[in-house]
């Protein structure tokens, strides 16, 4: 009788999870496992990684997936604490013999992995975050090239869009009797203002109501907009969990060409999913360097003062366009990319801030964090990743003028309390 436990990471779906396909293959008995992070740990800036927005939309996406557990007379069993400290008693307790899991090729969950192993777990990892395999890339990624354009020239030269996502389970082998560490229990979810809730049904439904609205036809020309919220596609908050795959989301966007037709925002959609593929895959290549102060350049290490940080995270910069972004980011856990890229060059280059801390805040803060692209954008507009033009600074009056022209962004953010 083979027990295994299947650890959910930012794979929080039964839909296209490769991972918990093979698990149920080989194991008789599957616990599946959520692992929260010890609660209060700060950052090395004081502040805590996750804040409210994405604490909710993690709650609610692993209420809808012990919904889909249960439907399959599993569960899912939800533990706070180190993975050293929790899962190899908790092996032992149940008799499991490994670990499933996806693998994620950042420092952090690296770490974790070579950690367990070193303690004797046997664990298997699966990749199955990209919207192509690593075995249908037409390079090694350790060899990739750097430059976005050349990436992109190259897969589109071997001809290949996306890898086919795969269906649930239909079994799922059932939990072990014997866990003596109890789950946690039902969730109690807090109400939201937000139209963005997480889960991989409401994942599944919001792909949905974007194809039958038609919105793919118009995503190019939309995408850059900043109010409303049909202007971008918005599968980036579930994107992040995992709770849709980026290879379901192009086959349906693919089935949406073969039915209506492409067109330039069919294409332009999946080329925004091919950047996100490339700020992972660049991970194989330069890991650990992507995480160092310089980055990848050799521009000197930016000083650690927090000196105007605050008044930049607040939203009392003085400039009522920055400022309106951080008022939105902070309200709904949420920022176009236009918007992104513009308090992220301020914070850099207008106030001479450190990047690192910008980005430790946009992970406090963003619903739809995801700490490969994240970091990959960050580093490109600080001119610290793989980027031949340098630093990407944006001249704030101009963009202002260009995507704000009569105020309306500003006023609807900048309103007084
Ligand atoms: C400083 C900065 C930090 C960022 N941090 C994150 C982050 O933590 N999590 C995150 O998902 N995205 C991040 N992005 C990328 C991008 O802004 C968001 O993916 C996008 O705005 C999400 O909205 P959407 O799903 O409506 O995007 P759409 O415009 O509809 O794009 C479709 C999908 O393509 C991918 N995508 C689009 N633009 C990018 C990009 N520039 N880089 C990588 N993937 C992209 C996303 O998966 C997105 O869901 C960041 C960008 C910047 C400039």
């Amino acid at each position: 009788m083979r027990v295994l436990i299947y650890w959910f990471r930012n794979d929080l779906r039964l839909v296209d999870n490769p991972a918990i396909s093979r698990a149920c293959l080989d194991a008789d008995f599957i616990l599946p496992v959520y692992l929260h992070e010890p609660d209060g740990e700060l950052n090395a800036y004081g502040f805590e990684r996750v804040g409210p927005h994405r604490k909710l939309f993690l709650k609610e996406s692993l209420a809808d997936l012990r919904t889909q557990l249960r439907a399959l007379d599993s569960d899912l069993f939800e533990f706070h604490g180190h993975a050293t400290a929790v899962f190899p008693q908790l092996m032992k307790a149940i008799g499991a013999s490994a670990i499933y899991c996806e693998q994620i090729e950042t420092p952090e969950e690296m770490m974790q992995v070579s950690e367990l192993l070193g303690m004797g777990v046997e664990l298997k990892q699966f990749w199955q975050s990209s919207m192509l395999d690593l075995k249908d890339l037409p390079f090694d990624p350790q060899t990739m090239p750097n430059v976005f354009t050349q990436f992109r020239q190259k897969i589109e030269g071997a001809g290949v869009r996306f890898t086919g996502p795969i269906a649930a389970p239909k079994y799922l082998p059932p939990p072990p009797d014997g866990v003596d560490v109890p789950p946690m229990g039902e969730m109690e979810i807090q109400h939201s203002q937000s139209p963005y809730l997480g889960g991989s049904s409401r994942a599944q439904s919001h792909l949905q109501q974007y194809l039958e609205r038609r919105l793919p036809d118009t995503y190019k020309e939309t995408r850059n907009h900043l109010t409303g919220q049909d202007y971008s596609s918005k599968f980036s908050f579930w994107l992040s969990l995992g709770c849709i795959s980026a290879r379901d989301i192009a086959a349906q966007i693919n089935q949406y060409e073969e039915r209506h037709g492409a067109n330039d925002g069919t294409y332009w959609l999946w080329f925004e999913l091919l950047w996100r593929d490339y700020f992972r895959f660049i991970h194989f290549k330069f890991g650990r360097q992507l995480y160092r102060a310089r980055g990848l350049s050799n521009l000197p290490t930016p000083s650690l003062d927090v000196g105007q940080f605050e008044g930049w995270k607040s939203g009392s910069t003085g400039n009522a366009f920055v400022d309106a972004g951080m008022h939105e980011l902070q309200s709904t856990g949420y920022l176009s990319n236009r918007m992104r890229q513009i308090v992220a060059s301020y914070w850099i280059y207008d106030m001479q801030g450190d990047w690192r801390i910008g980005a430790a805040w946009f992970e406090n803060q963003l619903a739809d964090f995801d700490i490969y692209s994240n970091q990959g954008n960050w580093l490109y507009i600080a001119g610290r990743g793989t980027d031949p033009r340098g630093g990407r600074q944006f001249n704030v009056a101009k963009q202002a003028q260009d995507h704000d022209p009569q105020g309306e962004y500003r006023r609807l953010w900048n309103k007084p309390n």
